[in-house]
């Protein structure tokens, strides 16, 4: 079966296309932990105050600060020390006109104390040596500086208060998140489900990489590149291995990877204009595919559809054109799948280092070598930038975008270049 392709579509089409597919998956109840850069499906209100307790931000002493306000290095205050309170005591006393409380970061001020002196700022070694380690304190303490009312003293309720909307639905949690659902008690919360992404190679050529190399064979690179990336962008990957170019191992291994209750079907190569049409014919046949060509290079031809109600998205075999193409569609339906606003690439734009030709007439990515010198950023090329060069890859940060239209960039012109490693943005 030959099956037409439809004219070529701009990258915005074909991604519009793609998204139109997916939309935000369910939401689950995941340990904090798991949590992490997952987006909240739920406001968050905290039903206590953080800190719970009025405490100290400093070691030192607990104090009436009327009692200290003359307090200098040459006319110290003198105060009896009535107890000791470490973090997580509670007081059992009360700071009486001329005493005070030796008072640890984070214990609870004592009733009476409205101020806490920093050990810095006094001198307990004549007067409290030899009772400290015995843990009874009928010693006194010299206070050396005055403190003002609520010096270094924490508010309960300074940080959260108890009713308040800590943080809202559509958040990604990241460390700090974490740590505030821990603080308010939270073991676990409701987050958007991480997609299932299957993964599927296919090609007569190929070995897994624990297999030797036979006559025109080569390892199935693909599979892990693609694996990484769905693990990168937040999913879970559902590896299938190798699917062979005839049919009934095709169909087998696409209904074994149905059969795993996966969110989105990606497949590797067969899709290309000259390919041996197998791939194509069983994608067509088990669901509504439509083989595109994307006005792009590297990862013109792309296939897009629905297989058994799952998005498929059929990516190029090139080791390059399939990680392009993942980045520029994949990765964004994944995004969205995971509740998340923020999917697009951070474009900036970069003086290119040499010359940059793209006689293609689609948009080229071209893959470069980006660095800040200054307020400039400055791009140069990987090299060879051939779809099957995967080192272009690994040794690229940024993809520069050439315009369908232009033919030529020259040295020290301006290009829009997408930074791969930046976070993404809404
Ligand atoms: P195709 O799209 O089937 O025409 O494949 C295009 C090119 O990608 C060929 O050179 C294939 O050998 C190569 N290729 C296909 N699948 C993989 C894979 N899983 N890993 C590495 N290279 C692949
Ligand atoms: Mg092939």
């Amino acid at each position: 079966m030959s099956v037409v392709p439809e004219r070529m579509l701009s990258v915005e089409e074909a991604l519009e296309r793609v998204l139109s597919l997916v939309r935000p998956l369910p939401l689950e109840e995941a340990p904090i932990l798991e949590a992490l850069d997952r987006v909240l499906g739920e406001d968050i209100v905290a039903d206590i105050d953080i800190p719970p307790f009025q405490n100290s931000a400093m070691d030192g002493y607990a104090v009436r600060s009327e009692d200290v306000r003359e307090a200098s290095p040459a006319s110290p205050v003198r105060l009896r020390v009535i107890g000791n309170l470490a973090a997580g005591q509670a007081p059992d006393m009360e700071v009486l006109p001329g005493t005070a409380v030796r008072i640890m970061t984070g214990a609870p001020i004592p009733p009476g104390a409205d101020a806490v002196v920093r050990f810095e700022d006094t001198d307990e070694g004549r007067t409290l040596e030899g009772n400290l380690h015995a843990g009874v304190h009928t010693g006194e303490v010299l206070i050396m500086r005055p403190a003002a009312p609520h010096e270094n003293v924490r508010d309960a309720g300074e940080d959260v208060r108890r009713g308040e909307r800590v943080l809202a639905a559509g958040t990604v949690l990241r460390p700090a998140e974490v740590g505030l659902l821990a603080s308010l008690g939270h073991p676990t919360v409701r987050v958007h489900r991480r997609p299932r992404v299957a993964i599927l190679a296919t090609g007569d050529e190929l070995v897994d990489i624990t297999e030797p190399l036979g006559p025109g064979k080569i390892r199935n690179s693909n599979e892990y590149s693609n694996a990484a990336l769905v693990l990168k962008y937040g999913g879970v990957p559902v590896r299938l291995g190798i699917a062979r170019d005839s049919v009934a191992d095709l169909t087998a291994k696409i209904q074994a990877g149905l059969a795993q209750q996966v969110d989105l079907f990606i497949t590797s190569a067969g899709v290309s204009v000259g390919d041996y049409d197998v791939v194509k014919d069983v994608l067509h046949q088990m669901g509504r595919i439509h083989f595109w060509q994307v006005c792009m290079k590297p990862g013109k031809p792309l296939a897009v559809g629905l297989i058994d109600g799952v998005p498929l998205i059929g990516l190029p075999g090139n080791p390059v054109s399939s990680m392009i193409s993942f980045e520029q569609f994949v990765r964004p339906a994944m995004r969205v799948m995971q509740g998340r606003r923020t999917w697009r690439r951070q474009r900036i734009q970069v003086v290119v280092d040499e010359d940059i030709k793209n006689t293609s007439g689609r948009r080229h990515f071209i893959r470069a070598v980006v660095t800040r010198m200054g307020e400039q950023y400055y791009a140069r090329t990987t090299g060879d930038q051939g779809s099957g060069i995967l080192t272009s890859m690994v040794k690229a940060n940024a993809l520069l975008i050439i315009p369908e239209t232009q033919r030529l960039v020259r040295k020290g012109e301006l290009v829009d270049a997408e930074m791969l490693d930046w976070p993404e943005v809404e």
